[in-house]
């Protein structure tokens, strides 16, 4: 019936002596050792925003793009606008013909909405030139909503500001292939224009390749060629022979 107290005791189970159906002398135990953490404890709260938090390397504050010799590293691929998952992303791709840089494109604006970012490093992540990076910048505020978009001038920072993020991601990403494929900046350079292939065809006499067939020929068919004109009706296939009853239908 409603309101009828229940003994839900299980059976065995040991009944509390006089002092501690009291609770007194637990709640005394209990205010004793917040007062011994108080009093002998070092100090955990900061004074923030006077007192600042260093997080560890491997905290993930606002993403920044990695500047080195006064340009950005990043080839403008795309792959971290396409991996981002609110689509805080956007920039615009330019090639640059300089022959000192061994990259073939970089952004020609390049744009994060830190409103719509959700600091989950999926860009960092996917980025396949260490170009973009989580920062250890956690306060970021706006006046407006405009003020949130960060364009490229905001977003790029010294990679000697981030070797500390930087050489987390060589110590820890992608341990799995430490043994066939060093991950190192030599080969994480998506360009042709740097890669040690253009020196190998060099050093081997082949700066220019030379391909046994040109677009013409390739394009002209010879009478030896197979065309598939020597094929006799339809392959025959189950699903082109006729079914059960074919022959009945009218
Ligand atoms: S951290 Fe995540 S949400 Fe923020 S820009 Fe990178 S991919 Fe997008
Ligand atoms: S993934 Fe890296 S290299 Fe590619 S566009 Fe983004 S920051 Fe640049």
């Amino acid at each position: 019936m409603a309101g009828t107290p229940v003994n839900t005791a299980q059976e065995g189970e040991r009944e509390l002596n006089f002092w501690e159906s009291l609770y007194l002398p637990e709640i005394f135990k209990g205010l004793g050792y917040s007062f011994n953490k108080f009093a002998n404890e070092p100090e955990y709260t900061q004074q923030y925003p006077e007192e600042q938090w260093y997080p560890p390397d491997g905290y993930r504050g606002r993403p920044v793009l990695v500047e080195e010799e006064g340009s950005p590293r990043c080839v403008s691929c795309n792959l971290c606008a396409k991996a981002c998952p609110p689509m805080a992303i956007s920039m615009q791709s330019q090639e640059i013909d300089d022959p000192a840089d061994p990259k073939e494109r970089e952004p020609q604006w390049f744009e994060i909405n830190m409103l719509r970012c959700i600091y989950c490093g999926y860009c960092e992540e996917v980025c396949p030139e260490e170009a973009i990076v989580m920062s250890k910048e956690y306060d970021l505020t706006f006046q407006s909503r405009d003020e949130a978009v960060f364009g490229i001038e905001r977003l790029l920072q010294p990679a000697e500001q981030l070797i500390d993020r930087l050489n987390y991601l060589k110590s820890y990403r992608d341990p799995q292939f430490g043994e066939q494929w060093e991950f190192q900046k030599d080969n994480n350079l998506h360009s042709l224009k740097d890669r040690h292939f253009l020196q190998w065809l060099k050093e081997e006499g082949m700066d220019e390749l030379e391909t046994t067939h040109t677009r013409e020929e390739a394009a002209t068919p010879s009478d030896d060629m197979d065309w598939g004109s020597k094929r006799e009706g339809p392959p025959e296939s189950s699903y082109d022979s006729p079914g059960p009853g074919a022959s009945e239908a009218p």
